[in-house]
């Protein structure tokens, strides 16, 4: 969607970009940390509603590049069986 600007779900062309704000207190982010935000761009199609949410921001994927390569696989069931 964000780069076909055509609506995966009913095939519009008619699509509402949002884009996120790094410095600001309201609108669209994940707040990573108190310090840290990273904005979040939304494409959300006119006809249907479907809505995706993007990060843009080069320097907020760097970030999170860093901190996943840090983080331990959450998806281990293994103690359970
Ligand atoms: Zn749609």
């Amino acid at each position: 969607m964000r780069f076909s600007h055509t609506c995966p779900k009913c095939s519009s062309t008619e699509i509402y970009v949002s884009k996120g704000r790094k410095h600001h207190n309201h609108g669209n982010k994940i707040m990573i940390s108190t310090f840290k935000v990273v904005p979040l761009d939304h494409y959300t199609c006119i006809d249907c509603g479907y809505t995706e949410e993007w990060v843009t921001d080069k320097k907020s994927l760097d970030f999170l590049r860093r901190k996943a390569r840090t983080q331990k696989p959450r998806d281990n069931f293994t103690d359970f069986v």
